[in-house]
């Protein structure tokens, strides 16, 4: 029996999420928390005859949404808007999720984390030394959600494929490519790195590759501009999110994955491989990054260093280029919480 709180339920990524997880077999508890009509949402989702209890919560009842909860996912915050950057909405968002983090180290000490917020790179640092201060911190159980990335990944290569030869493009099925590709680093622009693990696909994208690479990279931005100011991903994101957040509860039932390598965005030196993977980085100085991750029982045991290990020279550089915006998104977010005089 699991108990799932989202917390941010009421929003453009909430519901979605929130509806996907209420028909999820794995959920057996879905509670939802906002500072707006969440109690609406909840009751909504009620109706549906899955068998999991749905409840929805007003702004005063954190502390009853978090009881006994497992796994909380946070998509509260301010989504991009055109002409704002991921990194822009920091200050909006830093506050939000240091303040939730915080009800989650009071109520629910021992749930996994997956931290949805933007800018993932910032909110996850915001999140773990949030934990540090209160003695509450578990390195396994708090994970930036970068999985869009990868969902964004499985299809644009195929839709590259296509454009460069149907009869190859037609072979392949969207559903299942996390076999072929996957996605590394961090959560915003030159931070993302997709990495193509079958590498003909590369020899057939050619000059393509790296239109494919640009357009996983600043993917999220093609959905702002069309959006016009309505703001950024919801229902790919709530899908990206159910699918992550369905790993984590497989593994609680000692369930295999589904996806062969599901990566999160986590805190390095507290795991096994962590040291392993910041040397393969070539960075011992970083403290953040999105590797492919094993579960038990809902949290990390160990990083899966072994896609570290067989970069090609590109995919080398695209590390480096990466490494020079994260450390500085994660210094941002870590001195938010070291420079805060209190929580
Ligand atoms: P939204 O504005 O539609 O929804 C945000 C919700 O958070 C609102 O319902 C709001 O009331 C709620 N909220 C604000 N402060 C809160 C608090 N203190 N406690 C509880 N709830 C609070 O935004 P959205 O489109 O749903 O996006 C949500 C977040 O997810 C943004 O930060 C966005 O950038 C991020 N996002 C992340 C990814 C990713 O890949 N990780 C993808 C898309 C969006």
């Amino acid at each position: 029996m699991v108990k799932v709180a989202i917390l941010g339920a009421s929003g453009g990524v909430g519901q979605p999420l929130s509806l996907l997880l209420k028909l999820s077999p794995y959920v057996s508890e879905l509670a939802l928390y906002d500072i707006r009509a969440a109690e609406g949402i909840g009751k909504d989702l009620s109706h549906i005859n899955t068998n999991s209890d749905c409840v929805g919560y007003d702004k005063d009842s954190i502390e009853s949404t978090l009881a006994n909860a497992q796994v909380v996912l946070i998509p509260a915050g301010v989504p991009r808007k055109p002409g704002l950057t991921r990194d822009d909405l920091f200050k909006m968002n830093a506050g939000i999720v240091k303040s939730l983090v915080t009800a989650v180290g009071n109520f629910a000490p021992n749930a996994r984390v997956l931290v949805i917020s933007n800018p993932v790179n910032s909110l996850v640092p915001i999140a773990v030394e949030t934990l540090k201060r209160m003695g509450k911190f578990k390195p396994g159980n708090v994970m930036g959600v970068t999985n869009l990335d990868l969902v964004r990944a499985e299809t644009f290569l195929v839709d590259y494929l296509m454009l460069k030869d149907p009869k190859i493009g037609q072979q392949e099925d969207k559903t299942i490519m996390h076999r072929k590709v996957t996605v590394i680093g961090g959560h915003s622009g030159e931070t993302i790195i997709p990495i193509i693990t079958d590498k003909s696909l590369v020899f057939q994208l050619e000059k393509q590759y790296e239109q494919f690479i640009h357009r996983v990279q600043f993917g999220g931005d093609e959905i702002v501009k069309a959006k016009q100011g309505a703001g950024s991903a919801t229902l790919s994101m709530a899908f990206a999110g159910a699918k992550f957040a369905e790993e984590i509860l497989r593994s609680f039932h000692n369930e295999k994955p589904e996806t062969e390598s599901l990566t999160a965005f986590v805190y390095l030196p507290g795991l096994k491989n962590g040291k392993k993977a910041q040397d393969l980085i070539r960075d011992n100085s970083i403290e953040y990054f999105s590797l492919p991750i094993v579960l038990k029982n809902g949290s990390i045991t160990s990083i899966d260093t072994s896609i570290l290990e067989r970069l090609s020279p590109r995919e080398e550089q695209l590390v480096d280029t990466a490494v020079k915006e994260l450390r500085k998104n994660i210094e941002k977010g870590k001195s938010f919480i070291l420079n805060s005089s209190k929580l």
